[in-house]
């Protein structure tokens, strides 16, 4: 039985593109790595269990905390993404050997893509969310970021703001840090790093507007 879809109303046909299945795909080559002594199942567990409860947003969270806290640290920060995350906080590793960092201000948003895949700061934030490797998203940010930001995420950036879209690479590595919410001044660096979401660092929200929005 052929994979494809069945033509549209238009009688074009639409072929279903080879990564269609990437779970299917996964496991192919899970198997065959397993069965040609390349990986253990053991060594495959320990890297899931890795990124699925250590290595994750709430650590990219924990760095912009301390950013909006301590001065000194934000300095370094700016100045060197990945020595101040790795000596700081102990983050480094496979995909995140070169961060540079992203500050928002009240006059510029920064917003981070990989446009030729899905290059992302894995330490920081862990592995990219479907959305982010999707060739809508990689292409709609690069042509037309405002409107992506507004239709895509709910996301109202002011005209009067510049919007800078950054195009990662399989070297440098960006991760955005969301201006601090208004209203949460005295908070501790562990409650004002749970305020700090993934998205936010990624550029495509703003922290605090949808509370303010609410009231
Ligand atoms: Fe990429």
């Amino acid at each position: 039985m052929s994979q494809d879809q069945p033509p549209d109303e238009n009688g074009n046909e639409h072929p279903v593109p080879r990564d269609a299945d990437p779970q299917a795909r996964a496991r192919a080559l899970q198997s065959y790595l397993i069965e040609e002594e390349l990986l253990t199942t053991d060594q495959i567990d320990e890297v899931m269990s890795l990124y699925e409860d250590e290595i994750g947003p709430q650590n990219g969270a924990e760095v912009v905390a301390r950013e909006w806290v301590d001065a000194e640290y934000r300095e370094w920060l700016l100045e060197d993404g990945s020595a101040a995350i790795a000596e700081a906080f102990g983050y480094t590793g496979p995909e995140g050997t070169d961060i540079v960092v992203l500050e928002n201000t009240d006059d510029v948003h920064n917003v981070v893509v990989c446009t030729l895949c899905s290059c992302y700061p894995w330490p920081v934030l862990g592995l990219p969310p479907t959305w982010y490797k999707s060739p809508p998203y990689r292409s709609k940010i690069v042509k037309s970021p405002r409107q992506t930001l507004r239709k895509a995420f709910g996301v109202d950036i002011d005209a009067d703001v510049e919007i800078r879209v950054r195009d990662t690479s399989a070297e440098v590595r960006y991760m955005v840090l969301p201006l601090r919410p208004v209203g949460t001044d005295g908070m501790s660096e562990s409650d004002l790093a749970a305020l700090v979401t993934r998205d936010s660092m990624i550029g495509v929200e703003r922290l605090g507007t949808k509370h303010v929005e609410e009231l």
